[in-house]
């Protein structure tokens, strides 16, 4: 049998995808052949045009993911745009930065409710869908620190060591019922999300350092994962969170 990464007729939803690692996989999966649902709070003109290049159309559900509320329509509307759901991209996250003697309750409630609650919540209206038809695709996207502590972000370390846990926890249920769980763990990505990081001289050098592969990630460097993930390739995968690092890990 041919192994195949072929997306077509596929239906994907991609939660914030306007921007950096989001945009890069809504892209590929759409250049696989899948037809893709972004979601996310701000409008993703410029991932619809991209996709819109490849051939395959997109759409676009508004919705702020800091709180589980618009879960339940994100998937209705998903399916009655796309006409089903066989792959979702639980990509949307935020970090907040701060010493641990200053450390806020909301910072810790906003990355845990983004990053970790609207994941579980979404993974479960999704899988709903996808145990119904016996298949489907959930991709996690984790981090570094679901494996390690950080510096200064201690609910984003607790959000994505959670990622890493759920990501099991998830698979062990839904596995039987067709449905595969993974998830990948970027590396040091230059996105927003990491531009502190860049713009940090010393902190910019000793990432730089330990990085085997001695450069940062570009968000296209997730992409492939992500199609191997949504792909009949990977049907005997689960349960994994599968680092793509340059190597940051191995040191
Ligand atoms: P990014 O450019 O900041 O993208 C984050 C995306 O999440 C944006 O589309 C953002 O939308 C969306 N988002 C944030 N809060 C949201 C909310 N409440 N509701 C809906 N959408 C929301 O950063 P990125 O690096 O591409 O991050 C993507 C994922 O990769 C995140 O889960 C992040 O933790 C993870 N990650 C990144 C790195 C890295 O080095 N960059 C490493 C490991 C893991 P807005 O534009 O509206 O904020």
């Amino acid at each position: 049998m041919a192994i195949s990464f072929d997306l077509s007729g596929r239906r994907a939803l991609v939660t914030g995808a306007n921007t950096g690692i989001g945009q890069a996989i809504a892209v590929a999966l759409a250049q696989a052949g899948a037809r893709i649902a972004l979601c996310g709070r701000t409008s993703p003109d410029e991932t619809m045009d991209l996709i819109a290049a490849t051939g395959q159309t997109a759409t676009n559900i508004a919705a702020d993911l800091s709180n589980i509320k618009p879960i339940k329509r994100v998937i209705e509307e998903t399916v009655a745009s796309i006409g089903g759901i066989d792959i979702l991209v639980n990509n949307a996250g935020i970090i907040r930065r701060n010493d641990l003697e200053e450390f806020t309750e909301e910072d810790w409630d906003a990355v845990v409710d983004t990053n970790l609650k609207s994941l579980f919540f979404l993974s479960q209206a999704a899988a709903l869908r996808m145990i119904d038809q016996g298949s489907g695709k959930i991709i996690n996207i984790a981090s570094l620190l679901s494996f390690q502590g950080g510096i200064r972000v201690p609910s984003y370390a607790a959000a994505k060591s959670g990622v890493a846990g759920v990501t099991k926890a998830m698979s062990n249920e839904l596995a039987p019922k067709g449905v595969q769980v993974n998830a990948i763990a970027p590396g040091y990505i230059a996105t927003n999300n990491t531009a502190a990081l860049q713009a940090d001289e010393t902190r910019n050098h000793q990432i730089l350092e330990r990085i085997p592969i001695g450069r940062w990630g570009r968000p296209e460097d997730i992409a492939g994962t992500a199609v191997f993930l949504s792909s009949a390739a990977s049907d005997y995968i689960t349960g994994q969170v599968i680092a793509v690092d340059g190597g940051w890990l191995g040191r």
